[in-house]
């Protein structure tokens, strides 16, 4: 049964391809145009703006040099042979355990320089209820070829249909967007209720609003529509979080920033899910994470904090530790650099873990700050194996492991210089009062340890002191 439908006649004024630079001696940044109004197509040359030195016009505002028609704001830049939608019609459609989205669009593309090409794009979004899962369908026909290929989503992991679909073309420049902005929504809205509705109907309870705000990245539809499908293949999750409205670098990045560096376990947890356990449960169990009250408390609000849960689990066997551990990641603030960061930390608290046990690997992160362990994973790192092993053997204390690193490191990159001064010079430099003591070092490792010390760059003296060209008295 449709339920809701909407028909776009048109998207954009013109379409138009970067073609960049061809001409390298005028610098002058080319494009090409096609204007829907006459369908003509043109060439256009843009140089730099005046006084700007790295802004060039891009042409968003011009005017048709076939039909005069002043193009301004609903122009889409596209790349080569990518269709872009000229007419679109899209209708929902309700049956007893399913609702479908379908979108049907006209589309043209740049084929070569000067050339347009028509096409066509049928793309379907069946939200099978009772089986929890979303397919997506497309088929795309340009000049006499047809791809058809067909996915499930849903996978918070996998966000390949934010590039593929041509529902990103639903963007603040397209002319549905200025034009037909209510009635979109209200689609979308009778989406969302419809497959909510049926979901609570089939799982036998209430299930929390599907609504989440579209953002600007991705268009109306996709991230709204994503989020559908995730809750539909996961109704005990909460909505995506709002770095969903980003661009995929970021929201991967996000992951990385929560120690998700492999997402393969979401197979497993699938695979569980489909066999009627609970997404939390699953996520538990598929990470090796025990399941309790707390861990289903964090998990409920934050699924994507499954693996840093996972990695303390992994660190610390004490439950109370763990849970301490994972609290300390929270609050390290990471964000630039996140996977390698957070590679080197879990592979130094592993290192630290036999030497101060768990509760030291535990105070290790909650005094982060005052411990230095940022500087001290990155002198960890450049230690060789003596100095690693002499951590062990020396039983350095955690409150000094990172002063000693520090030393050891400074010492492992010194090539040590034996002086010879003169004796009647020794003697002449050299004083011993009641309790002050002027001496000569004998060599350079003691200049090295000054200068760290005082934090001077007395150390760099050890080469003129070797030559006894310049001598270096030293106070007790
Ligand atoms: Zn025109």
């Amino acid at each position: 049964m449709l339920v809701a439908e909407v028909n776009i006649p048109r998207m954009f004024t013109a379409y138009a391809e970067d073609l960049g630079y061809p001409d390298r001696s005028t610098s002058l940044h080319h494009y090409q145009y096609y204007c829907k109004e006459c369908n003509q197509v043109f060439a256009a040359a843009w140089g730099r703006i005046p006084g700007a030195l790295w802004h060039y016009e891009r042409g968003n505002y011009f005017n048709c040099p076939y039909c005069a028609t002043r193009h301004e704001k609903n122009v889409v830049c596209i790349k080569r042979n990518v269709p872009a939608p000229v007419r679109i019609r899209l209708s929902v459609k309700v049956y007893q355990s399913v609702v479908i989205l379908e979108v049907a669009a006209s589309t043209v593309f740049f084929e070569d320089n000067m050339r347009v090409c028509s096409g066509k794009c049928k793309e379907i979004f069946r939200f099978d209820i009772a089986r929890q899962t979303v397919k997506f369908h497309r088929s795309v026909e340009k000049q006499g070829f047809k791809i058809d290929e067909e996915k499930e989503i849903g996978n918070p992991f996998k966000l390949d249909v934010f590039e593929e679909s041509i529902l990103g073309f639903f963007q603040s420049s397209s002319l549905a967007n200025s034009a037909q902005r209510t009635k979109l929504n209200e689609l979308l809205k009778i989406l969302r209720e419809s497959v909510h509705s049926k979901l609570e109907k089939h799982l036998g309870h209430k299930a929390p609003s599907m609504y989440v705000s579209p953002g600007q990245f991705y268009g109306t539809f996709l991230l709204p529509i994503f989020n559908i499908a995730y809750r539909v293949m996961f109704p005990d999750a909460p909505n995506l979080p709002v770095e969903y409205r980003e661009p995929p670098n970021i929201i991967t990045r996000s992951w990385e920033a929560k120690m998700i560096s492999d997402h393969g376990f979401m197979a497993d947890v699938i695979a569980l899910t489909r066999r009627k356990k609970d997404f939390i449960t699953a996520l538990a169990e598929v990470n090796s994470i025990p399941d309790k009250p707390v861990v289903r408390r964090i998990l409920g609000e934050d699924p994507f904090e499954v693996s840093r849960l996972a990695e303390a689990f992994a660190l610390c066997q004490n439950y109370d530790n763990a849970i301490r551990l994972f609290t300390g990641f929270k609050k390290l603030e990471i964000d630039r650099y996140a996977k390698a960061w957070n590679t080197d930390l879990l592979q130094f608290l592993r290192d630290m873990l036999p030497l101060y046990g768990e509760a030291g690997v535990v105070h290790l992160v909650e005094k982060a700050k005052d411990l230095e362990l940022l500087d001290s994973i990155n002198l960890y790192k450049q230690l060789n194996k003596e100095n690693k092993q002499a951590i062990q053997t020396e039983r350095v204390k955690l409150s000094d492991l990172h002063d000693w690193m520090a030393w050891r490191h400074r010492l492992q990159n010194h090539v040590n210089l034996k002086f010879n001064v003169p004796d009647h010079i020794v003697k002449r430099l050299s004083m011993q009062t009641d309790r002050l003591k002027f001496f000569l070092p004998a060599e350079s490792v003691e200049l090295l340890k000054a200068g760290a010390e005082l934090h001077n760059c007395v150390a760099s003296y050890g080469q003129a002191m070797k030559g006894n060209s310049k001598w270096i008295v030293l106070m007790e």
